[in-house]
């Protein structure tokens, strides 16, 4: 049967996107030139750093919001699919450094879920950190494992029936009389309703006549180190570093921020900084291992807010430019996504997203 929209990406955007269409009664393919979850999706850190940024105040109400999604959303995908998510909800560390410490707690004054904590709280809260400077909880920032949720989406999506074609790139999209779309891989073509653009950091290359997507790719590498029988107990976010404890004894370290184009190699140099700067602050972390290195690209746009709506063309909209918050904007953006398309109303902060603003 035809279907009524195609969504181009199997990233976790597209696929959360797909799930919410599909609960509100309409028929969706989603189409991915490669492995559905295997890009930036797969490459993040699963940090769920809404408080973070809620400091601009663009982000805030989105941040916010999906902050509040992400927990029903966890246990409804975990019950429906049986597999885990690595969601921990021991919420994250912030490491400010002392000479900026009041420009912090102003920052971050009046958001829920801040604590500025004394050394013997910290001591009590993460013994093996060591750091001078001052150090707030912010308890409503959790984290996922980013492979596990996206692999989790994908499991979902098969069991609710949505088609996902994986190595099926669009290569082109073409608007036909009536108001529908014909949309083309080298060997497909369908004719549908809608397309909704989610090709992340690629969303830029989808082949329309005039360019109405300025996405680009920053590249990020982190890597993986195995602690075990120690363990981190939050997610730790320092100027020019983060710690992500993952199961089992792992923790990934994060990341660069490269303008590189769509290169993805690995420079094991810059990861080393990258680590010596994490164990300058918990030693511990001498004793473990690397067990992973690997780079992704985050979709980013020129004024660092997603893409969400209408595109100029009746029937393809855009969502992509997640930048660093993709991960923790998927529900909300899926919420978003699906109202919009259903012409039902969303919140006004939404026009801020709009793509009209580089039109
Ligand atoms: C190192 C790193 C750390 C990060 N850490 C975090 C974090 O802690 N928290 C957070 O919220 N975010 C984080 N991010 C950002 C987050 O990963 C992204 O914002 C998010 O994954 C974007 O999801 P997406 O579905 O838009 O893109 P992707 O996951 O990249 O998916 C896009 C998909 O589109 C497909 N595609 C592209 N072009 C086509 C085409 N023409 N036809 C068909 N398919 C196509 C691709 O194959 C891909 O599967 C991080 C990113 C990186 C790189």
């Amino acid at each position: 049967m035809r279907p009524d929209v195609i969504i181009v990406g199997a990233g976790l955007i597209g696929l959360t996107m797909a799930r919410e269409l599909q609960a509100r009664g309409m028929r969706v393919e989603v189409w991915d030139q490669s492995q559905a979850g295997h890009e930036s999706s797969w490459a993040a850190a699963g940090m769920l750093a809404g408080t973070m940024l809620s400091l601009n105040r663009r982000l805030r109400p989105a941040a916010q919001a999906s902050l509040t999604l992400y927990p029903e959303f966890i246990a409804q995908l975990e019950t429906e699919t049986g597999q885990k998510t690595g969601y921990r909800a021991s919420g994250t560390l912030l490491l400010a450094p002392s000479d900026e410490e009041n420009t912090f707690r102003r920052d971050f004054s009046g958001l829920d879920g801040v604590d500025w904590l004394s050394p013997s709280d910290v001591e009590a809260l993460e013994p093996e950190l060591q750091y001078s400077g001052t150090v707030a909880l912010l308890s409503r920032d959790h984290s996922v494992n980013s492979r596990q949720l996206v692999t989790a989406c994908r499991t979902s999506a098969a069991l609710r029936g949505i088609p996902i074609h994986e190595g099926r790139q669009v290569t082109r999209l073409h608007a036909l009389p009536g108001g529908t779309w014909s949309v083309e891989s080298e060997k497909h073509r369908q004719v549908v309703a809608h397309v909704i653009n989610a090709a992340g950091a690629w969303a830029g290359q989808i082949d329309l006549p005039q360019p109405a997507c300025p996405v680009r790719p920053v590249k990020g590498q982190a890597l993986q180190v195995e602690a075990a029988p120690w363990q981190l107990r939050h997610v730790i976010i320092a100027q020019d570093f983060y710690l992500v404890p993952r199961a089992a004894g792992s923790i990934l370290v994060g990341a660069t921020q490269e303008e590189a184009g769509f290169d993805k190699s690995v420079c094991p140099e810059q990861l080393s900084q990258l680590q010596a700067r994490a164990r300058a602050c918990v030693p511990i972390l001498k004793n473990a291992p690397v067990v992973e290195m690997w780079a992704g690209l985050r979709p980013a746009t020129p004024d660092g807010l997603p893409l969400l709506g209408a595109s100029g063309y009746p029937g393809y909209w855009l969502a992509a430019g997640h930048f660093r918050e993709g991960i923790l904007l998927a529900p909300w953006t899926a919420h978003t996504m699906a109202n919009l398309l259903a012409d039902l109303p969303v919140p006004a902060e939404v026009a801020a997203f709009s793509p009209a603003r580089f039109q």
